[in-house]
């Protein structure tokens, strides 16, 4: 498993605020790509990508509320 993670500044939060926060990407053994953006106002933002192909998509606001959460399917 690999994990990385950079800092970022100033990236348009899905509450709307513009915030530094931390991006994170890992990707495991069996192919799972993982990438997060983590503001520091407390939103998230989060994508899976599955070795067959298909996407978890997840966004939550930073007062808890999930306002993406979707998944395709791969071809
Ligand atoms: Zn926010």
């Amino acid at each position: 498993m690999t994990a990385t993670s950079t800092r970022f500044e100033g990236q348009l939060a899905p509450c709307g605020r513009k915030v530094d926060g931390e991006r994170s990407q890992s990707e495991d053994l069996q192919g799972l790509i993982t990438q997060e953006f983590a503001y520091d106002c407390g939103c998230r933002s989060g994508r899976e990508e599955y070795h067959d192909g298909s996407v978890h998509h997840l966004i939550v606001h930073h007062n808890g509320k999930i306002l993406v959460d979707e998944e395709f399917r791969g071809e």
